[in-house]
């Protein structure tokens, strides 16, 4: 019977089908004095089909739907509990979200989750929902898309192109370079010296256009200076 259980123990972390994956556009634009996402930012969004402010990078995730299936499949006698309640016995929210104990094939894991930025009566929802989705995390569900988008997330920050079509092909081409020694930020702002537009409206010609200018470039003639260390 130890089989049966290490087999459920892994298909708890299996990869979701491209179906049940959504994405969740992330701005990675300035913001105004008031500290509010300019109007003009927001387009329809072809890869998500949201309307959202750009530039942005899509974080993968998996919805609550897709993660309560998962435990179902798995164990239909998955539970979850609030850590703590209150006086009139309901779930104690702290810090704007909630601990939550889920229960699956007999573990127990502690999970937190919030209302990522919902109000009103979805406000709560969400906040099941993410804590299900934050401690199934602990289990192994879905990781390796965290691990994804925390990667993304970084490169935003450092304003590489995100690494999906058609921009993946600029950024490979941002790694080349890398590896030969040239400084990623110097690589985007030569092209960006030729291409005077911001690099997320790219179209097809001019990440071509920016593929064949980074690797064109050469690490700068100063063996003495110490490489400049970048994360990638
Ligand atoms: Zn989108």
């Amino acid at each position: 019977m130890a089989d049966e259980k290490d087999d459920r123990w892994k298909q708890l972390a299996k990869p979701f089908a491209k179906s049940e994956i959504e994405l969740l556009p992330k701005y990675t634009g300035q913001k105004d004095s008031t500290g509010r996402i300019p109007r003009d930012k927001y387009r329809a969004c072809k890869e998500c089909g949201g309307y959202h402010p750009f530039p942005c990078v899509h974080l993968r995730y998996v919805g609550h739907a897709g993660i309560t299936q998962r435990l179902n499949e798995v164990d239909p006698l998955w539970n979850w509990e609030p850590v703590a309640t209150d006086q009139n016995g309901l779930p104690m929210m702290t810090n704007g979200g909630m601990w939550i104990r889920l229960t699956v094939l007999g573990v127990t894991r502690l999970g937190f989750g919030d209302a990522q930025g919902k109000q009103g009566p979805n406000a709560i929802k969400e906040i099941i929902g993410d804590a299900i989705r934050n401690a199934a995390m602990r289990f192994g569900v879905g990781t390796y898309l965290w691990g994804k988008s925390d990667k993304d997330k970084h490169m935003a920050e450092i304003g590489a192109p995100p690494d999906e079509p058609p921009f993946d092909l600029y950024r490979d081409a941002l790694e080349r370079a890398k590896h030969r020694g040239v400084s990623v930020s110097d690589a985007m702002e030569f092209v960006e010296s030729i291409i005077p537009r911001p690099r997320e409206e790219y179209e097809e010609l001019e990440i071509k256009c920016a593929v064949m200018l980074v690797d064109s470039m050469q690490p700068p003639e100063q063996p003495d200076e110490p490489e400049e260390v970048e994360t990638f």
